[in-house]
This record gives C-alpha cells, structure tokens and sequence, in this order.
C-alpha cells in the first residue's frame, strides 16, 4: 500500500508556521528544531520540508537535491550542537521512528538526534 500523508499532523503544522518551534537549521528543505520533550541535553529533531511520512517513504520517493540537503542539515546540527566527534564532541545516536513497531508518534519523518550524555544500549527492552 503506498504511503499516504497526513497534512494535519504536528510536524506540518510547523512547518506551515500554524504552530511555534525553537528552530537550530533551516535550509531550502529542511527544518532542524529542539524536541519538546527532550530526552537527551541535545535532542534535535531534523525534518524535510516535503510530505513523506517515513525513512524508507524518504529515501524511496524523495529527490536527490531533497535528500542531500535533508542528510547535509542533520550533519550540521551534530557539529552546531557540538555533538560530532569529528568535531571534538562526544558523540551522539541517531534515530527514526516508523509506523506502530517503531513507536511513530507523529507521521512526518524525522531523525531524533540525541546527546550530551551516555545514552546507554540501543535497544534495552528488545526482548519485550
Ligand atoms: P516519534 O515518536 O519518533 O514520532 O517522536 C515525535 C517527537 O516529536 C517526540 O519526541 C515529541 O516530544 C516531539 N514533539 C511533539 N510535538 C512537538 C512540538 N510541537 N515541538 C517539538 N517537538 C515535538
């Protein structure tokens, strides 16, 4: 079944400006902004612009303009939020949400970028 996008969801919301956001980045097609709830001193949550509702709807359906900044953004909030051990920092995790498995709040992809701290192991409760 293809992927069908909610427009009345959070994520777009911003990004139509109907709802504040603490921007960090904001390129040609991506929205970079701190998580409301955070869960990690840094917690960026990186966005693209366009209507996709998943990693994989994403990397599937998005075009190569949209992808290369979408990835060049979330690199440029890991060395803005001093993350990036290639910058120093102390390093940081990556991660996407998709569907029910993948607890998705909000159906508008996103990376979380999480760090500042010891995030401890992946995946904890995997046997759950
Ligand atoms: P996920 O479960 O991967 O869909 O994560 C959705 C994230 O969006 C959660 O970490 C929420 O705290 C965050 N969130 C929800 N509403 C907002 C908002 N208005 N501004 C910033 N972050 C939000």
């Amino acid at each position: 079944m293809p992927y069908s996008y909610d427009d009345q969801n959070i994520f777009a919301k911003i990004l139509r400006g109907e709802i504040p956001n603490e921007t960090v980045l904001e390129t040609e097609h991506t929205l970079a902004f701190k998580d409301i709830q955070p869960g990690a001193p840094v917690h960026v949550l990186v966005i693209p612009k366009g209507a996709y509702v998943t990693f994989d709807h994403f990397a599937s359906e998005a075009t190569d303009a949209e992808i290369a900044d979408f990835t060049r953004a979330a690199a440029e909030v890991c060395r803005m939020t001093g993350v990036s051990p290639g910058e120093g920092g102390n390093g940081f995790r990556v991660i996407s949400n998709a569907g029910p498995d993948g607890v998705q709040e909000v159906p508008h992809y996103h990376l979380h970028i999480l760090g500042g701290k010891v995030l401890g192991r992946m995946l904890p409760n995997l046997k759950d």
